[in-house]
């Protein structure tokens, strides 16, 4: 197995060394955070230290970082009509949401689907804003204030989304702004605060932590999303049910390695990228690159070989030794066609053909050379049955 080559990143981020080390050290202490005994006031320090890297990681303050077991779960915490800042009472009558976003905001997680409208991508991948602009106009002249929730960067292509100016343009109708960047955290920089948003979507599994971890970040900590359950009034009263300090303690583990190595890594992961796209390009000129000229994350890379499918492509690399995944393989084992690529107007035909490479921080030179070899054993029979087809 160590011949093999990890490009599925965006799956899952293998554990990074410092995170799995911080994991065995919690899981060998006890203590309940919310417990006044030395082992809980140690087991809250914890807790408390992780909350200040996983905000610093997105520029914000500790105190809205509200710790979830995943990224969809604090999707889900974010997607709710009803908020409240300090006693003031928010309602949010609308979700507008983009094609290409991930599963559960794509349903629009706690708000009732006759109030979520969906707005369309342009082909590469970017929210049409002018459309945004008018559902934002027409909803404010009725009215009704909407919650925008717009993804930072995807997970099947890596194309980074216009936050900044979405979120400008939607507060002045009086809306708020969540981003999903369960994608970008630890890939690209984030200032939460410079993008304009109102609340962030992290994960931690994502970035090199432990999976059981999320987080959902409120740029002004007084704002608090209705809470998903009922229960103990842990994360100030914003999420109830005891924390997993080990997963917690390891996303802040993993979120500080991010933050320190950021600016090498970007750079370090899309010299990568890009060596491995231009060689294929180059050797292969029956793949057809599916997202290039857009802003993107430096590591993802969505690629097609028309008339051979996603898995048949996916099986083959694996058994030449590389993990890349077909579309969106979140939840594994589904084959459909993507959703995003749908949106983007990727002929079906193309589509159905699309896998995803990404890259991370244990990738090295090593991995592009492996990949390149895998690719040169496969390519040729998989296009004599693309050619077939
Ligand atoms: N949002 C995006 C953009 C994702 O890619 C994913 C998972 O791949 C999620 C949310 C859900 O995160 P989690 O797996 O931590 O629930």
């Amino acid at each position: 197995m160590s011949e093999r080559t990890y490009l599925d990143h965006n799956a899952t981020a293998p554990v990074r060394p410092e995170a799995s080390h911080a994991l065995l050290e919690a899981l060998g202490a006890a203590g309940n955070g919310s417990s006044i005994h030395g082992e809980g006031r140690s087991a809250r320090a914890r807790i408390e230290a992780a909350r200040t890297e996983v905000g610093a990681l997105v520029g914000v303050d500790p105190r809205g970082v509200i710790f979830t077991s995943c990224g969809t779960e604090a999707d889900a915490l974010a997607l709710t009509p009803d908020y409240q800042r300090g006693s003031e009472q928010i309602r949010c009558d609308v979700l507008l949401t983009s094609a290409v976003e991930h599963a559960g905001v794509l349903r629009g997680h706690r708000f009732p689907a006759d109030r979520v409208e969906i707005l369309p991508v342009d082909p590469r991948g970017r929210l049409d804003v002018d459309a945004l602009h008018e559902a934002l106009a027409r909803h404010a002249g009725e009215g009704r204030r909407a919650l925008v929730s717009l993804m930072l960067a995807n997970n099947e292509t890596g194309v980074i989304q216009p936050v900044a100016d979405v979120a400008r343009r939607a507060h002045l109708h009086g809306a708020m702004v969540h981003t999903d960047a369960v994608q970008a955290a630890g890939r690209i920089a984030i200032d939460a605060k410079a993008l304009g948003v109102d609340l962030l979507s992290m994960s931690a599994h994502k970035i090199g932590g432990a999976p059981g971890a999320g987080a959902l970040v409120a740029v002004e900590p007084d704002l608090r999303p209705a809470p998903i359950f009922a229960g103990g009034a842990q994360e100030r009263g914003r999420r109830a049910g005891s924390e997993n300090v080990p997963a917690i303690v390891a996303f802040g583990a993993a979120a500080a390695a991010a933050r320190r190595d950021l600016a090498v890594d970007v750079e370090r992961i899309a010299v990568l990228r890009d060596r491995l796209e231009t060689a294929l390009r180059c050797e292969f000129p029956e793949l057809v690159l599916l997202v290039g000229d857009v802003d993107r994350l430096p590591n993802t890379s969505c690629l097609a070989l028309p008339g051979v499918t996603a898995e048949t492509f996916v099986i083959a690399l694996d058994l030449a030794g590389v993990a890349v995944s077909a579309g969106a393989a979140c939840s594994s084992g589904k084959v459909g066609p993507s959703h995003v690529l749908a949106a983007m107007g990727v002929p079906e035909r193309i589509a159905r053909s699309a896998i995803r490479l990404s890259f991370g921080w244990s990738s090295g030179e090593e991995d592009v050379d492996r990949a390149l070899g895998a690719f040169r054993r496969v390519l040729p029979g998989l296009m004599r049955r693309a050619r077939a087809a």
